[in-house]
């Protein structure tokens, strides 16, 4: 079985651990197209298919990092990891400032950049969900703290 390949239980797994939430943009899988079990450390890198490597994404998140683990952070050229919804808490790296994301690190700034959290298409549809009442999602407010 390729390394890739994750269990239907282990998805389920997944999904709810999430409270059903993109895991890094915080929008609830209702509100978006599809969510996805993503690789936090891709399988190019030697990540493998463990509950422990796995977070939920929604699709914008997922397409945009791909198999990236980081990026660079332009004012001293170092690299720097994304953000890892096992390891780090949200509201270390992140804060909601109405509909845009704001990154309060150096993870959160790679991170929100690689993954575009506040592209122009995306922040709108968090403006009408917040308006909604239906952004950040229950589970969400609790990361946020
Ligand atoms: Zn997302």
């Amino acid at each position: 079985m390729p390394r890739s390949y994750i269990r239907t239980e282990l998805r389920r797994l997944v999904a709810q651990r999430a409270d059903y939430s993109c895991e890094y943009c915080l929008i609830a899988e209702e509100n978006t197209p599809s969510c996805q079990v993503d690789h936090i450390i891709s399988v190019k890198h030697g990540g493998d298919s463990t509950a422990e490597n796995l977070c939920y994404a929604c699709l914008f998140c997922n397409l945009q990092k791909g198999t990236d683990l980081g990026s660079i952070n332009w004012q001293n050229g170092e690299l720097v990891r994304f953000f890892n919804p096992r390891r780090d808490l949200w509201r270390e790296h992140f804060q909601l400032d109405g509909a845009i994301i704001r990154s309060t690190t150096d993870i959160g700034e790679v991170t929100a950049r690689i993954l575009d959290f506040n592209d122009e298409d995306r922040t709108l549809e968090r403006q009408v969900l917040i308006e909604n009442n239906r952004y950040p999602s229950r589970a969400a407010k609790n990361k946020i703290g």
